[in-house]
């Protein structure tokens, strides 16, 4: 509906620049001192907070962290270090590498379903911090060119508002000086939500989902981001779709990765 709304204002007539300003100016003030005087409460253990917007010190610090010893393709728990599992090792459309900094579960799920349907959109600075704090020397490391986020389909942005995988690819492209691009796959496929298929409807729902442009991924390192990683169909059918359109190799980073 955000996005209606948004279309909605932009036929309003626009008020003059000196009163905008001062409408901005009045925002930011009003904000300030309420932020003083009404500290916002951590979303878990709901006590004060000041430096955060949506978590205490000590509820961050208790988020589930991804285990260690996970196949780098896919993310699967192996328990012991390897490169790849045999799933992945025969099947070259698995992304080169996977990157998640929390399991999904306990608070970061919570945390991740109110980000993506009650436009927490205040906490992408906070998240995209966080993913930076875990997994950010790996992502530097990658010598990525391109930041790419898994696309909404048009009809779902508009009743969504936003999309808060394209919110979190743009904080960490921020962060890792590398461009967001958000023409070079499309999502031309009204999938259903995955979250009640099992995995073989899941892969059938996003198979052609996505189409790449070629001029914009032939020959670059993609990072592809995303908020959750379930099963993974969703990333596997957009890492296949822009390997096939040139892609030299596919990066994923998810917030989170549900424990399985
Ligand atoms: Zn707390
Ligand atoms: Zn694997």
């Amino acid at each position: 509906m955000k996005g209606f709304l948004l279309i909605v204002g932009s036929i309003v007539p626009k008020l003059p620049t000196k009163i905008i300003n001062m409408l901005l100016a009045v925002q930011m003030a009003t904000q300030r001192s309420l932020n003083t005087l009404f500290p916002g409460l951590c979303f878990v253990c709901h006590l004060p907070i000041r430096d955060s917007h949506f978590l205490c010190r000590g509820c961050l610090e208790a988020l589930p962290p991804m285990p260690e010893n996970c196949c780098f393709h896919c993310g699967t728990t192996t328990g012991q270090p390897v490169f790849g599992c045999g799933s992945c090792l025969l099947d070259n459309h698995y992304p080169d590498r996977v990157y998640f900094p929390f399991l999904y579960k306990e608070a970061m799920a919570d945390l991740i379903i109110r980000y993506k349907f009650s436009d927490c959109t205040e906490w992408t600075e906070n998240l995209v911090h966080l993913t930076m704090e875990r997994v950010g020397d790996h992502l530097i490391w990658e010598d990525l060119d391109l930041v790419i986020p898994i696309p909404l389909h048009p009809f779902r942005l508009l009743w969504r508002g936003y999309n808060q995988s394209a919110l979190l690819a743009g904080g960490l492209a921020k962060k890792l000086h590398r461009p967001l691009v958000t023409n070079g796959l499309h999502r031309i496929k009204m999938t259903r939500p995955q979250v009640r298929l099992n995995q073989k409807d899941r892969q059938h729902n996003v198979h052609n989902a996505f189409l790449a442009r070629r001029c914009v991924v032939k020959n670059r390192t993609i990072l592809l981001v995303d908020d959750v990683f379930t099963t993974g169909s969703t990333v596997w059918s957009a890492t296949k779709t822009l390997k096939k359109a040139g892609a030299k190799r596919v990066v994923v980073c998810c917030l989170a990765r549900v424990d399985h």
